[in-house]
């Protein structure tokens, strides 16, 4: 098996970036990765002053995979992510969607388990995920906490085991990295983190020659899902919108108008997270309702 250890990490995504792995189409490969304060925050002592920012959302990568050319899709399968046995959600002044009402930094260290977080002595499920996963976008590099076309800071609870995640290829062999695990994050991430936690994540990548999909796109075993970021969250909602429309007239004999009644009916527009320089929505789609 394939592995980029995570002390291989970037903090933006770039064409320019050099590879440290470079894998066939069809491969599996572990990113081992820091949680996004790189390890600095360790007790409930440490807090958002004592981190630095230079040092926040380590992507781990890049990845080049051969026969990516621009134009191509990378299809990412998510098979398998394992997690470190504790990690820190955060509260600070200017982080988040209370950011104007929080006084005072305050960190809470959560304990994780095969099933469960556990916040302040509140089960939470499970809900592991990769909040940061991108190739190298196709203008200037992008910092890896910013989410765009490429991918990158998506924080999007559906990127999980299982998920199939179509990102563009911008550039030969995409350079693909990935970090920011979170074993529990609700929509929106309110308050500016998940409960932060590193550890590894095996995919499969594999180079889609004829892709059909507007990227970036998310297949489930039951959903379709089109992700956009943009400045704000109606411009992202537009963007992901336009993008399922495509998506529905592709796969069935619906005309515009009728796609988009469609959608009103059996479409569900949901936040991923409203609190990264840019936003990002997501419009989803039940499989079994859309190809029946
Ligand atoms: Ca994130
Ligand atoms: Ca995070």
């Amino acid at each position: 098996m394939e592995k980029i250890s995570r002390e291989h990490v970037i903090f933006e995504m770039n064409k320019e970036n050099k590879p440290v792995l470079t894998v066939d189409s069809g491969t599996n490969v572990i990113f081992e990765t820091q949680d996004c304060f790189s390890g600095e925050v360790q007790t409930e002592a440490d807090t958002v002053s004592s981190i630095d920012f230079s040092k926040v959302n380590p992507a781990t990568g890049p990845l080049y995979i051969k026969g990516a050319e621009v134009g191509d899709a990378l299809k990412v399968t998510i098979r398998r992510i394992t997690l470190d046995d504790q990690g820190a959600v955060l509260a600070a002044p200017g982080l988040g969607m209370f950011a104007e009402d929080i006084e005072k930094e305050e960190t809470v260290i959560g304990e994780v388990t095969e099933d469960a977080t556990f916040y302040k002595g509140h089960e939470i499920p499970l809900r592991k995920m990769v909040g940061v996963i991108g190739t190298a976008p196709a203008g200037e590099g992008v910092n890896t906490g910013t989410p765009h076309d490429h991918g990158g800071n998506l924080d999007t609870t559906l990127l999980t085991e299982g998920a199939t995640l179509y990102l563009p290829v911008n550039t030969p062999g995409a350079l693909l990295a990935m970090g920011d695990m979170h074993s529990a994050m609700g929509d929106g991430e309110i308050m500016g983190s998940g409960l932060e936690v590193a550890g590894e994540i095996e995919v499969t990548v594999e180079v889609v020659k004829e892709n059909n999909y507007p990227l970036p796109f998310v297949e489930t075993e039951d959903l379709y899902a089109t992700l956009a970021s943009r400045e704000t969250m109606e411009e992202a909602s537009k963007v992901a919108l336009d993008h399922m429309v495509e998506v529905i007239r592709d796969k069935t004999d619906l005309t515009f108008n009728q796609a988009g009644m469609f959608l009103s009916l059996a479409g569900d527009l949901k936040v991923s997270q409203a609190v990264n320089p840019n936003k990002t929505m997501r419009v989803e789609v039940r499989k079994d309702i859309l190809e029946k």
